[in-house]
């Protein structure tokens, strides 16, 4: 598939009163495919919020481009109010993002009025909407969100979105606050309405075991960068960065065979101000060796369309450090 979405060395700073600098998005390059879910994991303060911020341009990087299906976003190709309008997000506060004084018919056709759509079209696709994220407008046209469940708030949350007729959604923990069966609804209609509509999804999770089910790729972030990133089954089955491999077993396993292969996360918690030298995970990767403290590693390839920002990787694919003088790590 082609990119709909290009992001080359997207970085976000946060200068500090006491001079320090908080590296919350540290040079990321991916590409988001047409059509695909792209799935975002990482612990919290890995940068994955920020980074979805910055896609949708509601702050401006420090430095870093954004290439939309071709046309460099704020560019006269393509002005921020029209990329604004083809980017939409859902975030995981469904009653934050509804203004609590508007209907839901109003809060779904207020955005695309803004965009220039006359008030007739704009009730006529937030009914449309309303049908197909399961609440009918006869029903709910006239309710405030307050009246509404949590489930139902985040489905308004999602017709709005939808009701700008953007290209692609950003999910930000989109279903994280919802009970486990309420969750699974609201990912079965997520899948539809991305059918139904064309749409491309980042989808950004902490939890692995929604982000497994719901992605076509799935991209580890680790202090402000990409530490792996690679089809879904093949990063799950086969992880190869050893902060992918710590984060996949540090998951419950349902099956009770698997309870004692639980290694959860040792070390400091990562912390984006002064990250570490070397490979950042350094400190707290079981396979670290000495070079890991002092040598950055850049992505590499792991297999066809899979790669990993780690030495072991980096020396193995053919590095010319990989030599008998030098050999790759154990
Ligand atoms: Fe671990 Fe070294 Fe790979 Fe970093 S580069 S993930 S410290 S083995
Ligand atoms: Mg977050």
């Amino acid at each position: 598939a082609q990119p709909l979405l290009t992001i080359r060395g997207l970085t976000k700073h946060f200068p500090l009163k006491n001079g320090s600098t908080v590296r919350a998005v540290d040079g990321v390059d991916f590409e988001v495919l047409k059509g695909e879910t792209l799935g975002v994991v990482g612990e919290s303060g890995c940068g994955k919020s920020t980074t979805a911020r910055l896609l949708m341009h509601l702050m401006d990087p420090t430095a870093g481009e954004l290439i939309f299906d071709g046309r460099t976003v704020g560019s006269r190709d393509l002005p921020l109010k029209e990329f604004r309008r083809q980017v939409q997000m859902v975030f995981q506060d469904s009653y934050a993002s509804l203004n609590p004084r508007l209907t839901i018919e109003d809060s779904i056709a207020f955005g695309p009025q803004v965009h220039g759509v006359s008030k007739k079209e704009a009730i006529a696709r937030t009914h449309h909407l309303m049908d197909r994220v399961g609440l009918a407008p006869s029903r709910f046209a006239e309710r405030y969100p307050h009246e509404l469940s949590g489930g139902q708030r985040q489905r308004i949350n999602i017709a709005r979105a939808l009701a700008l007729q953007p290209r692609m959604v950003i999910l930000d923990e989109a279903v994280s606050a919802l009970d486990k069966s309420v969750e699974a609804q609201v990912l079965n209609l997520l899948s539809d309405l991305k059918r139904e509509f064309g749409l491309t999804y980042v989808f950004i999770s902490h939890d692995l075991g929604v982000v497994h089910y719901i992605s076509d790729r799935v991209m580890v972030m680790y202090l402000g960068q990409v530490a792996e990133i690679g089809p879904s089954d093949s990063l799950f089955a086969q992880p190869a960065h050893p902060y992918t491999k710590a984060l996949l077993s540090s998951v419950p396993s349902m099956d009770p065979a698997h309870r004692t292969q639980r290694a959860p996360l040792a070390g400091d918690p990562p912390n984006p101000i002064n990250p570490p030298t070397g490979c950042r995970f350094h400190p707290r990767c079981p396979q670290a060796a000495a070079v890991c403290a002092e040598r950055v590693p850049t992505i590499s390839d792991v297999q066809l369309h899979h790669h990993a920002r780690c030495l072991v990787h980096e020396f193995s694919s053919g590095h010319p450090l990989a030599t008998a003088d030098q050999p790759a790590l154990a």
